[in-house]
């Protein structure tokens, strides 16, 4: 194996992961290859939703402008009991947008794709090989081959790093001999996509807070007759799922005339055109190990969630945000390689948890008794009544980072940051970049690599004062991919990353 790799990263599918990962490295002047077997991106949607995080990762990536006009924004999640009451409430109408962007947005897969695509073809270095199918892996010292089969031949690589985006199915985590842990869910569900000229006709449903438009929620419907959900999409886009119940078949479950019976009876009198209806068993599992040596799983290679709260696709736009920018450190700053090996513990709790919530979620709705339904609806009114004020959106279920490259223990630490928008309206990344941020109270000292902003002269309404002092905090530094680094004095932060990153840095007063 030669000694110097051909590219810095080489990613194995070219879904929606492999594809921001590769806007991601490219906009950071890595060289990219992306090895994607099939001839085009898959032309029908799986994922049809991504929460605010995903959208200030867009914003990163250069993709917003090209991404923001085929979406649209909802107002988050209701359930309904088997008797038509609201249980939960996960809603966001008249909430603050503390990260610059509406907590839910619905999209179609297909035109993300085909977006992220065109922008990471944009960059020079950056090469998309179509109709390359990954066959083996081999690591060396200082690089891996990656071997693929294209136009009936064997072809052979080299890269500094892989990043495995190869989908559930994930042949690199086969050929690594990794393993999943099953976190105990897997059901049946039927997804019918279908374009639609009119309202959605819902059952009357009680207890609907004010101001929410149901038109504009992801609406779960928990009747152990039938557990189902309907989501809103962009434009007329709509999507319903529906729960197989105990010994229906797939096939005759995705037969035309059972599709139209189930999905018609949520649209009344209103045209629609169903685009396609498919089964798919929701899982939840995660990777036993993200990480073989150069080698890294991300995405649904790494981790499949049960689409509750529409998480999945996003925990990968999360895994390759965290790679992009340690991988860019290591190659443009000298940071030590090790700090890959936080990878993992990064980013594994924060998918369990979720999982978790979606698991605990996924087992409540797809309750079948209708005594125990009519149980859990008591017990979930009786909880919601109790916690009113304490309101909890989608965004309550992300974890802070505990361990990895952040000041544990410091306020704040592996949150993520604050996105004000500004009085031009531009949100804060727009004015500040995507790299590390120091916001502190007063002027702060230069350091190589690090933005800093003295947060009086930001123009905010005083959301980055507000954020210091709620921490006690005189300043707080940011990673490249939005989560707090932690807070601290201005020198103790840049001596804390340094020192994790493994660098040397001079600073100013
Ligand atoms: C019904 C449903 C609803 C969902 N809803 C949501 C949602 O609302 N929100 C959300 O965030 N997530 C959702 N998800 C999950 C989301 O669709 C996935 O997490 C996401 O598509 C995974 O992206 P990926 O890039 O990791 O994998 P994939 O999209 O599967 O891409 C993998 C790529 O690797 C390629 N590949 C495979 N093998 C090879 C090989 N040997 N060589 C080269 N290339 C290879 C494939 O061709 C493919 O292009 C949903 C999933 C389903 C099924």
């Amino acid at each position: 194996m030669a000694s110097s790799p051909e590219f810095d990263v080489a990613i194995i599918g070219c879904g929606p992961v492999g594809a921001l990962a590769a806007c991601l490295l490219g906009k950071a002047g890595l060289s990219v290859i992306v090895l994607e077997k099939e001839p085009s991106h898959y032309p029908l949607p799986r994922a049809v939703h991504l929460d605010h995080e995903m959208m200030r990762l867009f914003q990163s990536a250069g993709v917003i402008d090209r991404v923001l006009p085929d979406m649209v924004d909802t107002d988050g999640h209701l359930h309904i009991g088997a008797a038509g009451q609201t249980i939960r409430y996960m809603g966001t109408v008249g909430l603050a947008r503390p990260f610059g962007w509406s907590n839910d947005w619905f999209f179609y897969q297909p035109e993300l794709e085909a977006h992220l695509r065109a922008a990471m073809t944009a960059y020079p270095q950056v090469v998309l090989k179509l109709g390359a199918t990954f066959t083996a892996i081999d690591q060396g010292t200082d690089a891996v081959q990656v071997t693929y089969a294209r136009d009936d031949q064997d072809h052979a690589v080299t890269a500094r790093w892989v990043i495995a985006c190869d989908g559930s199915r994930s042949p690199v985590r086969k050929a690594l001999g990794i393993t999943l842990d099953d976190l105990d869910f897997e059901e049946p569900w039927l997804v019918v996509d279908a374009e639609v000229e009119g309202p959605v006709s819902f059952p009357p449903i009680s207890g609907v807070p004010a101001g929410a438009d149901l038109q504009r929620l992801s609406v779960m419907v928990c009747d152990p007759r039938r557990p189902a959900t309907v989501v809103p999409g962009r434009g007329n886009h709509r999507r319903w799922e529906f729960m197989l119940l105990p010994g229906e078949d797939d096939a005759a479950m995705m037969a035309p005339d059972k599709v139209r019976e189930l999905v018609g009876a949520w649209m009344r009198d209103v045209p629609h055109t169903i685009v396609r209806a498919a089964t798919y068993r929701f899982h939840g599992l995660v990777a036993h190990e993200w990480q073989a040596g150069r080698v890294f799983l991300a995405g649904d290679a790494a981790h499949q969630t049960p689409p509750f709260f529409g998480q999945g696709m996003c925990h990968g736009l999360r895994d390759v945000a965290n790679l992009a920018w340690k991988m860019a450190a290591i190659a443009h700053e000298g940071a030590d390689p090790a700090i890959l090996d936080t990878y993992q513990d990064e980013r594994d709790p924060h998918v369990r948890a979720v999982i978790g919530a979606a698991v605990a979620t996924g087992h409540y709705i797809c309750e079948l008794d209708p005594a125990k339904a009519a149980e859990r609806d008591a017990a979930m009114i009786a909880r919601a009544a109790a916690q009113a004020g304490a309101h909890q959106t989608a965004t309550d279920l992300i974890p802070a980072i505990g361990k990895g490259v952040v000041m544990a223990g410091s306020a704040g630490a592996g949150e993520r940051f604050i996105q004000p928008v500004l009085g031009d309206g531009r949100k804060l990344d727009d004015m500040t970049g995507q790299g590390w941020r120091l916001f502190a109270q007063g002027a702060a000292p230069v350091a190589e690599g690090i933005i800093a902003d003295d947060v009086s002269t930001v123009d905010d309404h005083g959301a980055l004062t507000q954020w210091l002092a709620a921490r006690g905090a005189e300043a707080v530094l940011v990673r490249p991919d939005h989560y707090v680094f932690g807070t601290g004095t201005p020198r103790a932060l840049i001596e804390a990353r340094a020192a994790a990153l493994g660098l040397i840095v001079e600073t100013a007063a």
